[in-house]
């Protein structure tokens, strides 16, 4: 990868956890932990990981919605971990993202092209497109300029999302679940859309969602569109109880996933059998974290030292003539 657009290490995000009638502080919850990862120009992350993984979480961290507690990110070579109110304002430019929900986040009674210009008012600029181009630039009709966020469907909302926050010509969108309540058809269109917007703008992309069969239906348009000798492929991170446990090109996580977890994952969602038939329990609160490998309480393959040790991203090992990229935290990597 030539110079990264952004560049993570170590990063980090507890929250304080308050109980009892003076809201006294009474521990931290750990939702992201750890995370060091690279992504560059034009290219597609997908963050797959069950609720409560904290892709959330990490999604804020990257576009500074969110302060870090821990560690570091570097924007083109800068760190923007602590920059001020002003700087933060102008990375805005550069940093986008899109909610789950963007009927509940922007107000189901506001007008679309109200939606839509707020980037340019925040920056405190004129509007630098209109409405209408704005919504031209995700597939919708410029008739949606007049409806209000609670009149269109759930589809038109998330590309409404996506045209506002393309609003700034930024260079990194982070979508939140963008996928969640869209049917297979929809979010073969919209992957499509994401596909084309990364060729035609060159803005790096990453999404976050809780189900495997979403990622491939991300990916596989970027590998079916996109040149893979030129190593452009789109790339997967596996995140549980807010740390990466896997990343790699999608091919090799997807096809060859080294992590029980991500075997875990895929194994359900081929169909086989349920999660819960696989893994016992949930994904462990940020409250009360395990030590060791976090995945140990749950893990199929655990032994003895797996509460205790704490497993680093390790490569995974490929032909010397194609080294891998694809990494795994697991002892027996
Ligand atoms: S380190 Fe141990 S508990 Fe963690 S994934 Fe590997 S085998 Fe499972």
């Amino acid at each position: 990868m030539s110079d990264p657009l952004v560049e993570v290490t170590g990063l980090g995000r507890d929250f304080k956890v308050r109980a009892g009638r003076l809201q006294r502080v009474v521990g931290l919850a750990s939702a992201v932990d750890s995370v060091d990862l690279t992504l560059g120009s034009g290219e597609i992350l997908a963050v797959l990981g069950e609720p409560g993984s904290g892709k959330t979480t990490l999604l804020r961290l990257l576009v500074r919605l969110l302060d870090p507690t821990q560690g570091s990110i570097r924007f083109r070579g800068s760190d923007v971990t602590k920059v001020s109110a002003r700087d933060l304002r102008s990375l805005r430019c550069h940093l986008q993202v899109t909610f789950q929900d963007p009927e509940t986040v922007f107000g189901s009674l506001r007008p679309v092209s109200e939606v839509l210009l707020e980037p340019f008012v925040a920056q405190g600029e004129g509007a630098a497109a209109d409405a209408a181009t704005l919504l031209r630039r995700v597939d919708l009709g410029a008739d949606l300029a007049e409806k209000t966020m609670g009149e269109v469907n759930r589809d038109e909302a998330q590309r409404i999302g996506l045209a506002r926050a393309l609003a700034l010509q930024p260079e990194l969108i982070a979508l939140d679940e963008p996928f969640a309540s869209l049917d297979r058809a929809q979010r073969i269109n919209f992957s499509a859309l994401l596909q084309e917007l990364l060729v035609s703008t060159g803005t790096s992309f990453v999404v976050s969602t809780h189900r495997v069969d979403h990622v491939r239906d991300l990916v596989s348009r970027d590998l079916v569109s996109r040149d893979l000798s030129g190593g452009t492929e789109g790339r997967v991170c596996v995140m549980y109880s807010g740390r990466l446990v896997e990343i790699g090109m999608a091919s090799a996580v997807l096809d060859q996933p080294a992590h029980p977890y991500t075997l875990a994952l895929i194994s359900a969602q081929s169909g086989s059998r349920p999660l819960t038939d696989l893994l016992e329990g949930d994904v462990p609160s940020a409250i009360a974290s395990p030590g060791g490998c976090r995945f140990h309480t749950r893990c199929p393959d655990a032994v003895q030292r797996c509460s205790t040790e704490s497993p680093q991203m390790r490569p995974i090992a490929g032909p010397a003539e194609a080294p891998l990229d694809h990494e795994a935290a697991c002892i027996f990597v």
